[in-house]
């Protein structure tokens, strides 16, 4: 079987680099995504996932992360975790146990430093100084504050055929303290079933989460849909819903991989993604 991995955005090339390292030479799938997600955790400059993440409006950076197993469909999540620099890992760990699989804030927090996690402060001055500008933006210009998020999700296929998924994100920019978006729950965030495919989301988390979008993506791959058609069906319909009932539709994008290697991506914006993929014996990578 060939492997093949894809995920959200630019920022996760370097991270599917790394990743498709680990693939070339037999490694599992799990491996590979924790790597993934890791690798963009822990680069300062990317404004929205771990270390440089922008923060909350009291100024911390509360993060969001889930992973998840698609040959058992064991999963594990954080939401609004702070000062830990992989909650991939944590959500990896998390998905081993048996009950308490998702915890949140101070609880997610005790869990990691029980279990030996490294602590952080992933608050960057240069994310500060961002975070000053738009306080001063929202009282002199009236702008969104909540404008800046985006969230690494990444599926991957390993060649033994294990599918996993995993998402790691800050959040909005300037949330309440507290919040949680969909990027750490299971079916909106991301969805892996080995014996199908995976998806993964990214977006305004309050409008991917009434649609359950992930989901809904590898329910259409089980029932006969490649990747790309399951992506863009289920994003489109889902934001032609949203506008007929509420008159608007947030941001949503999602990445999709079967468990053939084959893969797509819908949208209702401008987005990029970047995949790799073994070819010939050759990785062969794309990105619009
Ligand atoms: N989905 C993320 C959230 O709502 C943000 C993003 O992906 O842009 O927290």
């Amino acid at each position: 079987m060939k492997w093949a991995i894809i995920g959200t955005w630019r920022m996760c090339l370097e991270g599917i680099i790394a990743a498709a390292e680990i693939l070339k030479h037999g490694g599992d799938s799990g491996d590979a995504v924790e790597e993934a997600v890791r690798t963009v955790e822990d680069y300062p400059l990317y404004k929205s996932v771990g270390y440089g993440g922008l923060p909350n409006e009291n100024c911390e950076v509360e993060m969001d992360a889930a992973f998840m197993d698609g040959d058992t469909l064991s999963i594990g999540a954080v939401g609004g975790i702070r000062d830990f620099k992989n909650p991939v890992s944590i959500a990896r760990r998390l998905s081993r146990e048996r009950f308490n699989i998702f915890l949140v804030g101070s609880g997610a927090e005790e869990y990691a430093h029980k279990n030996g996690f490294e602590r952080k402060n992933m608050l960057t001055e240069r994310a500060k100084k961002i975070w000053e500008k738009r306080v001063r933006e929202i009282s002199d210009k009236n702008l969104s504050p909540y404008d800046g998020h985006d969230t690494v999700g990444v599926v991957c296929l390993d060649g033994q055929g294990h599918m996993t998924a995993a998402t790691s994100t800050s959040g909005l920019f300037m949330k309440k303290r507290g919040r949680v978006g969909d990027s750490p729950i299971c079916g909106s965030g991301l969805y892996v079933d080995s014996k199908i495919g995976g998806a993964a989301a990214t977006g305004l988390g309050e409008d991917i989460m009434k649609g359950c979008l992930s989901y809904e993506a590898v329910r259409l791959m089980e029932n006969g849909m490649n990747p790309q058609e399951a992506a863009k069906k289920a994003v489109c319909n889902f934001s032609e819903k949203l506008k007929q009932k509420r008159g608007k539709a947030g941001a949503m994008s999602l990445v999709c991989l079967n468990n053939k290697g084959e893969w797509g991506v819908g949208t209702n914006v401008e987005f990029s993604f970047v995949n790799g993929q073994e070819k010939s014996g050759r990785r062969k990578q794309n990105g619009i």
